[in-house]
């Protein structure tokens, strides 16, 4: 299997009737970059900058984060990049930081773009190091846990401001900065016509997404297994979200554990995701399955199924038996 997988590498993913899909790799820490020119990803969709904090016993510095980046960038190449601003608080604790209290509701608490607005010396530090690091090359950067766009606006004027401060010392500015989110929490999708007039670019995460509109802790076996994804309602969550983007020509990536299983991965095909991010195992099995899809007979019948009115069936069945006919 791995060999077969190996000799995909070089062969771009595109499906048999022809539509281009990019795959791209969830990393994290200087390890993962390897995984790059092995797995033949397009770029790297989500870099989690967490876990330089959490592998660290104080703050990473300014300077620390900063080489961090630029050796992400230099790993890439010419291939994009989306950084991803702090996510900690909630489960994602630090020992060294105080002021992170127990919470009762971690993953709705105090935790990722919340903190960084309300301590903002933090967030303004790591944007900094960013906008340094990406050198005269171009910055892309995303929010996670955005549950109204007035968060993304602010978290966009300080790399504003940033932007300002760096020039006015001399620093060279990245070639463009694009600024996006994470659409993760449920109160987003129903802000989607606002907040695509502002982004440039959305990535959904769907394991928050998943955890917050089944009301089902993503950590908790009991409950975390028991609804899925390939069900009615998220489905049509993440089809809502897909078309708006298209409407809105926002370019929307899907980058969480989803995107990374075959059968999963070709229902958001189907749902018009064209650009999918995971982790540097699943590209193999991944482009197997993008290789071998056929999506001009998939898409309607596929859709109709998420129509009101239409007993949807099993959905899940429905697509392990589309993929075994092929
Ligand atoms: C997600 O929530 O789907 C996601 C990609 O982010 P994380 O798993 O880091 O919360
Ligand atoms: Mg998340």
């Amino acid at each position: 299997r791995q060999a077969q997988y190996r000799r995909l590498r070089s062969r771009p993913a595109m499906t048999k009737d022809g539509t281009d899909v990019q795959m791209l790799l969830n990393a994290g820490l200087l390890v993962d970059l390897p995984h790059l020119d092995e797995s033949g990803a397009a770029g790297i969709g989500l870099f989690r900058t967490e876990l330089q904090f959490m592998v660290a016993s104080s703050f990473p510095k300014m300077s620390e984060q900063e080489q961090l980046y630029r050796q992400v960038l230099v790993a890439a190449g010419d291939r994009p990049v989306t950084f991803r601003s702090l996510d900690i608080g909630g489960d994602k604790v630090l020992p060294y930081v105080r002021a992170l209290e127990e919470e009762e509701n971690p993953a709705m608490g105090w935790r990722a773009i919340r903190l960084g607005l309300d301590r903002p010396g933090l967030l303004r530090t790591q944007i900094r190091a960013l906008l340094k690091a990406a050198g005269d090359r171009e910055l892309r950067l995303m929010f996670p846990m955005v549950t109204e766009v007035g968060e993304f606006l602010r978290a966009q004027a300080m790399v504003e401001r940033e932007k300002t401060f760096l020039k006015r010392h001399g620093h060279p500015l990245p070639a463009s900065v694009k600024l996006g989110v994470m659409i993760e929490v449920p109160s987003l999708v129903f802000q989607l016509d606002e907040l695509f007039r502002v982004v440039h670019f959305a990535s959904v995460g769907s394991n928050d997404l998943m955890q917050f509109t089944m009301a089902s802790d993503r950590g908790n076996t009991r409950v975390a297994s028991r609804y899925d994804p390939l069900s009615l309602p998220f489905l049509r969550m993440l089809k809502i979200i897909a078309d708006k983007a298209a409407e809105h020509h926002v370019p929307i990536t899907l980058c969480g554990e989803l995107a990374g299983r075959p059968l999963e991965a070709l229902a958001l095909l189907a749902l018009g995701y064209r650009s999918i991010s995971m982790a540097p195992a699943s590209i193999g099995p991944v482009k197997a399955m993008v290789l071998e899809s056929d999506l001009s007979r998939l898409r309607a019948r596929f859709l109709s199924r998420l129509e009101p009115g239409r007993p949807p069936g099993d959905l899940r069945h429905f697509l392990r038996g589309y993929s075994e006919e092929q």
